[in-house]
């Protein structure tokens, strides 16, 4: 058995944006991290694992697409015969192909689901049974105020966030008396390579509808994520916790 008994946090899409601030905010107890990421070079992912690594931590990320159930199977058969654990999924990795829902093709909507909502499927179901037999783990995963009040020009991203929202309900029904919590977060509007190809006059657009007036950091949500895979929050589960300046209440 392995000496160290520091947490195993996994997160997907961990390179940039919000899944690095997750990464960053467990890096504060020394958990061991692994990040999956896909698209782009590794030029994000190597940032974060410098700054994971500056601050004393392991850390080590894969290139893979998580709507693969193949590939997430090995990435995470190969974590648990090295690190012998997963204590934390977050489920973070996603992309947005917007459109209006008549000019939305078949592709737009296959990829959005695929990556945003089958991931979640994908790397819940490969960490579950480990979870159960170690009777505890913390699964958190990101969704979106689109899941809950919609977005016109969203109806592949919005159901993908809403769809979320349920199989994180419904999985943590089935787990719950096996010490297992599975949360939700749902972000509004975030400063990250995502919102960052919006226009200026999009952006002014969303900001106004947001009671506190600004933008949220990465950061916001990094701190939500890590309370609610926290022993603070062991009596929670099963629940979607929005962090948008109160733009959905
Ligand atoms: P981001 O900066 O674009 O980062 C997305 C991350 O997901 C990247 O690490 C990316 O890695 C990874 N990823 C994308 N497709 C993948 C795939 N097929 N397999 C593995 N990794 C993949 O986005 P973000 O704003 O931080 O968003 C993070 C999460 O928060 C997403 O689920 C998003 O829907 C949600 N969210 C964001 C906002 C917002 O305002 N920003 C609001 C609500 C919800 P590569 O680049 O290497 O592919």
């Amino acid at each position: 058995m392995s000496e160290n008994n520091s947490r195993v946090v996994v997160v997907t899409g961990g390179s940039k944006g919000i899944g690095r601030s997750v990464c960053l905010k467990f890096a504060e107890e020394k958990a061991r991290i692994v990040i999956v990421h896909y698209d782009t070079d590794d030029i994000a992912a190597n940032e974060t694992l410098n700054a994971l690594a500056e601050r004393g931590v392991e850390a080590e990320s894969h290139k893979l697409d998580v709507s693969s159930f193949e590939a997430v199977d090995v990435l995470f058969n190969d974590i648990f015969s090295r690190f012998e654990k997963i204590d934390v999924l977050v489920n973070n990795a996603g992309i947005t192909r917007d459109t209006l829902l008549m000019r939305m093709n078949e592709e737009d909507w296959d990829a959005v689901i695929s990556v945003n909502l089958k991931s979640v499927f994908n790397c819940t179901r490969a960490v579950i049974r480990s979870m159960i037999k170690q009777r505890s783990g913390s699964i958190c995963n990101i969704s979106s105020v689109v899941g809950q009040i919609g977005n016109a020009g969203q109806a592949n991203y919005s159901a993908s966030k809403a769809g979320i929202m349920g199989f994180t309900k419904t999985v943590a029904r089935e787990v719950a008396a096996r010490g297992i919590t599975v949360n939700g977060v749902a972000p509004g509007f975030i400063d990250t390579e995502m919102t960052a190809v919006l226009s200026e006059k999009a952006k002014e657009f969303f900001i106004r509808q947001i009671p506190s007036g600004n933008i949220g950091r990465p950061e916001d949500v990094a701190e939500a994520v890590y309370w609610l895979c926290s022993d603070a929050a062991n009596y929670i589960t099963g629940q979607i916790l929005h962090v948008n300046g109160g733009l959905y209440m």
